[in-house]
């Protein structure tokens, strides 16, 4: 079980595009949270930050920390590998800070598996709209076009997972979807609500808009 004192872990997921990064970083500002900052071996971005945004390291390093068990969770996702760091998420939830992970659902559902002792919290993301996803991933600083039609091709995919979270939120206006996220999370953290409900009929019309 948990100690009152430990924090909780908060997990965000959503196919690529979903505005799901700024949501974490506006959780992020609220007291006490901090986010949890991947290893992956994907080349950074032109706005991105070593140690910020993601610890880039080679293929071979991340094998390394494979091998020494350092992940909590670890997966291959567009052909490139992400792992969560184990000491610095049990320390960070142990000083009772609580974490947020931008993270895939491999990633969510070997967490789960795990029954660690932390509540947990997942949420899954998803766009307004066919339309607005593809315009997010085209506008990414991608070296081709060709990255948003392959990511296009994972949302299929990736989509399908919203059954497996807690709570489903329509990412079409950010401040609506982080104060909605917010509030929940707070409910969770002062143990208020047990089972957390939406509506899942609204939901699968949704998904069945987006990929049909
Ligand atoms: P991006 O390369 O666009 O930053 O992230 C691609 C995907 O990898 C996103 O869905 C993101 O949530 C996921 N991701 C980022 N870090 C991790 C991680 O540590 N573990 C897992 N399983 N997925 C991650």
């Amino acid at each position: 079980m948990s100690s009152q004192k430990d924090g909780i872990i908060v997990i965000l997921s959503s196919p690529s595009g979903a505005g799901k990064t700024s949501l974490v970083k506006l959780l992020s500002k609220k007291n006490n949270f901090i986010i949890s900052i991947s290893h992956t071996t994907r080349k950074p971005r032109s706005n991105e930050i070593d140690g910020n945004d993601y610890f880039f390291v080679t293929n071979s390093e991340f094998e390394k920390l494979i091998n020494d068990k350092k992940f909590l969770e670890h997966a291959k996702v567009f052909n490139n590998l992400y792992g969560t760091s184990k000491k610095s998420v049990l320390d960070s939830l142990n000083s009772g800070k609580n974490v947020i992970f931008d993270i895939d659902w491999q990633g969510t559902k070997q967490i789960k598996s795990q029954n660690i002792q932390y509540k947990i919290i997942t949420f899954f993301v998803l766009p307004p709209s066919k339309k607005i996803l593809f315009e997010r991933l085209s506008n990414r600083d991608m070296k081709d076009k060709l990255i948003a039609s392959e990511r296009m091709k994972d949302f299929y995919k990736d989509v399908k997972h919203w059954v497996d979270y807690d709570f489903v939120v329509i990412n079409d206006d950010l401040d609506k979807c982080y104060s909605e996220i917010s509030k929940i999370v707070d409910s969770f953290r002062f143990s208020k609500i047990q089972n957390i409900k939406y509506d899942k009929k609204i939901i699968s019309q949704h998904v069945e808009k987006l990929i049909n």
